[in-house]
């Protein structure tokens, strides 16, 4: 059966989400967006109210609750400010990658401290020389002993600044690509570890993003989240996890965008009536509500997917890339329909624009999401249409009399004429390809 309607556990949740967004990060957002801060009081609170770390699998102690229950968290979040949503959701981001790691002991270690205690964990791919190119990380893990040596920089980190674990990707060898990766969760307060200045930002100021240095650092064998040629797929996998994420970022964003843009052509007068009432007006709503809706479903099949047990790469890109860059066209629209008003500091489109501009180039630009699509639809997915060379196009035949069984039809592979009879032309009457161009379309089989 399919099901649209969320569970009565998963309403409430979202209920209970909504009005803790509302109440206590709403308030704070524009002055943190001001200073360019990360307002760390407010994760505090998400915490202390339950609403961090979600997704830790009840065998660690946590709720175990899955990707659709993400999406909904991140969706009411985002729609309140995509930067404070970020820094609530690196958590799972740094956390993922121990989930899915073949590391026990590193579960057990981390994952209760995590529930317990208000830790920060960050995701660590990224260098001041790649971003999209994972495989050509630089980060050096040297093997001495037990342990391994870790030196390098990793660069753009969301919560770096404010981070008590780093989920790090190196490689022992450069050269080995996708071979050499491997991946290791360092602490903080590890000797060799440093953290850049935050780096100034056009939008998402109230998340933190800085750059890491390791220095020689320590890292003991039990800190291995993946082993050498194993973090490449490990980051892979961790993206298919978390890409309907920021496809959630960016349905609440424009959602939110939306509702403010209804309040304001329902109010705004001009040439004696309601923007609302120029059809206009009226149809970009209607488009930007259509945008909302449709990401939103694509968000949710692919979380959907995810909790499924089923390989949701593909959809997790197409989830990524349709609703953030359908986000950018609404919270656009919504500038549109404030006017001027739109553009200043005093209303909330402004923010929405710089902090949704981001989406489509953090964890996988749109383009990467493009190649991964492409990459599937031209060599593994299954077309249920006969290939072209086999389309009967059958015109002058009735197939309703049994006689048409008795006539032979040939289709030339190259201009698509078709020629009836025992036996294909010598030539084609239109391109003129020679009798071999030709292949039988009917009788079918
Ligand atoms: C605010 C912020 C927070 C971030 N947080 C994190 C984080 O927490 N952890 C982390 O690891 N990283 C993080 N990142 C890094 C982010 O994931 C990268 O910026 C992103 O993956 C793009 O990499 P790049 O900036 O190196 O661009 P490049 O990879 O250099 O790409 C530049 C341009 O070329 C295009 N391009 C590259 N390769 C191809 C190709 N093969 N075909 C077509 N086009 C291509 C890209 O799409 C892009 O348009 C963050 C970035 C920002 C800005």
């Amino acid at each position: 059966m399919l099901q649209f309607e969320l569970s009565s556990t998963q309403k409430e949740l979202q209920a209970k989400i909504r009005e803790f967004a509302v109440r206590e990060i709403l308030p704070a957002v524009w002055h943190y967006d001001e200073k360019d801060e990360i307002p760390l009081f407010l994760l505090q609170k998400a915490f202390d109210g339950g609403l961090m770390n979600t997704d830790i699998p009840v065998k660690y102690g946590g709720r175990g609750l899955g990707l659709i229950e993400s999406v909904i968290l991140t969706e009411e979040m985002a729609a309140i400010c995509p930067g404070v949503a970020t820094s609530i959701f690196d958590n799972s981001l740094g956390m993922v990658p121990i989930y899915l790691s073949e590391n026990e002991k590193i579960k057990e270690k981390y994952l209760p401290v995590i529930l317990r205690e208000f830790k920060r964990i960050c995701f660590a791919t990224s260098e001041p020389t790649m971003g999209s190119d994972v495989a050509s990380i630089r980060c050096s893990a040297e093997k001495k002993g037990n342990d391994y040596i870790l030196n390098g920089t990793k660069y753009w980190i969301t919560n770096a600044g404010v981070a008590d674990y780093m989920t790090i990707f190196a490689t022992v060898d450069p050269a080995k690509q996708h071979e050499g990766i491997c991946a290791f969760l360092v602490e903080r307060n590890w000797d060799g570890v440093s953290v850049g200045k935050p780096i100034p930002k056009l939008g998402q100021r109230s998340s933190n993003t800085a750059g890491i240095n390791l220095k020689n650092v320590r890292v003991p064998d039990e800190n291995v989240i993946a082993q050498p040629g194993k973090g490449f797929v490990l980051a892979m996998k961790t993206f298919s996890r978390t890409r309907p994420t920021i496809g959630a970022f960016a349905v609440g964003a424009a959602r939110s965008a939306m509702e403010y843009a209804i309040d304001y052509a329902k109010k705004r007068r001009a040439f004696g009536t309601n923007l609302s009432n120029f059809e206009a007006i009226a149809f970009k709503l209607a488009e930007m509500y259509q945008k909302v809706e449709t990401s939103r479903l694509l968000v949710w099949k692919s979380a959907w997917e995810a909790d499924s047990g089923m390989d949701s790469t593909i959809s997790a890109s197409i989830a990524k890339f349709y609703a953030t860059e359908a986000a950018m066209e609404v919270v656009n629209d919504a500038m549109q329909i404030f006017g001027g008003y739109g553009y200043t500091k005093m209303f909330p489109i402004e923010k929405l624009l710089r902090d949704i501009r981001l989406l489509s180039i953090y964890e996988g630009t749109s383009e990467i999401q493009r190649l991964i699509v492409s990459g599937y639809v031209l060599n593994n997915y299954k077309p249920s249409m006969p290939s072209l060379e086999d389309l009967p196009m059958i015109r002058g035949l009735d197939l309703n009399d049994p006689s048409a069984k008795k006539v032979s039809a040939w289709r030339c592979r190259m201009c698509g004429h078709i020629h009836y009879g025992e036996e294909p032309p010598d030539e084609c009457p239109y391109c003129f390809f020679p009798k071999t161009a030709f292949k039988k379309v009917w009788p079918v089989g």
